[in-house]
């Protein structure tokens, strides 16, 4: 027995992580949040290039629509190989028939010239026609100067600002920081650590809260709309929304899995040609709440896209070759690798 959801959106994602899987440890042992960017993600990001990111997006854009995802919503930092990085991942999901927004996570990391091309990398992709938001990386890694330029930017291209927010106590001045620049089509991202309210929709990632030891996010408390990420941890949206289920009934429960459902839901705003996907699942129940929150494993069979091509069929990808996909990408892994 089977039965079919609209496509699912990744609220937050991070394709550029696809190939991190099975990267070698780092030379020290991270013991916070702030060393497990600086001693992973931080190395990771310094050493990609156009090509690793083109495999990385199109591995992660594959993961995702056999995972039943029609549209991610991504977040990306390259600081060796920013220009055209942009176009870069739009082609491969594109290629795959996933829809994408895409931001370049700009940063005052690699120093303010770095920070510029970076804004200047969301001015170009976005004014061109692509599908995007102003991407920031977070606001302690960021010049007042610079937030301020990224919302400047977002404004002026009609767009929201996608934002990582007080994930780690490390961004505890994200609140007093972003309070009169955060606009209701920002994208507020973790938000764990947050001391007020900002406007816009926050994308909540339990998997990746969990995974850095960074404490539990409360998003039901919160008077925003809520939205689900997967943080770059593939985009399996059914399983992360059944972590979203697990996390807050360990903190409270009373709460149901409509409540988490409704997560899923709440992302057609950024991406509505999503709910017009149809995606066929393993399962006689997929578009349950209570069903899908105890069921792990439900696979997508098919998915068809909103024009009626069929971009899943048996639970393999039409448009892409799955096994060159891999292949490549394992071979884009071994040069990332080597280069870290
Ligand atoms: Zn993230």
């Amino acid at each position: 027995m089977t039965s079919n959801t609209s496509g699912l959106v990744c609220g937050h994602h991070h394709l550029y992580s696809s190939l991190a899987r099975g990267m070698p440890a780092p030379p020290k042992q991270p013991t916070n949040f702030l060393e497990i960017l600086q001693q992973v993600w931080w190395r990771l990001d310094t050493a990609l290039d156009l090509d690793m990111i083109y495999w990385s997006a199109k591995l992660g854009a594959v993961d995702a629509l056999m995972s039943g995802t029609t549209g991610i919503i991504d977040h990306h930092e390259s600081p060796n190989a920013i220009e055209g990085s942009l176009d870069v991942i739009a082609q491969a999901c594109q290629e795959v028939g996933v829809r994408v927004v895409c931001s370049y996570g700009v940063t005052d990391r690699h120093g303010a010239e770095a920070g510029q091309r970076g804004l200047e990398e969301n001015r170009r992709f976005i004014s061109s026609g692509g599908r995007g938001m102003v991407g920031v990386h977070a606001a302690f890694t960021c010049s007042d100067e610079l937030l301020e330029s990224a919302s400047g930017l977002a404004k002026d291209l009609g767009v929201g600002v996608h934002i990582h927010v007080a994930e780690g106590i490390e961004d505890i001045a994200a609140g007093s920081r972003l309070e009169n620049l955060a606009q209701s089509d920002w994208l507020l991202v973790h938000c764990v650590h947050l001391d007020r309210n900002l406007r816009g929709t926050i994308a909540h990632n339990p998997r990746s809260n969990m995974n850095n030891g960074v404490g539990y996010a409360r998003p039901a408390s919160r008077s925003n709309k809520i939205i689900l990420g997967t943080d770059g941890i593939g985009a399996d949206m059914l399983e992360e929304m059944r972590l979203a289920y697990v996390a807050y009934r360990a903190d409270d429960v009373t709460l149901s899995p409509d409540l988490a459902w409704s997560w899923l839901e709440n992302s057609y705003v950024f991406i509505p040609e999503c709910r017009d996907d149809q995606v066929t699942w393993s399962y006689d129940h997929s578009d349950s709440p209570w069903h899908v929150a105890f069921t792990p494993g439900i696979r997508a069979l098919s998915v068809r896209s909103s024009e009626g091509e069929s971009l899943l069929h048996d639970g393999l990808p039409t448009r892409v070759d799955l096994d060159e996909v891999r292949h490549k990408a394992s071979e884009a892994a071994a040069r990332l690798f080597a280069k870290m």
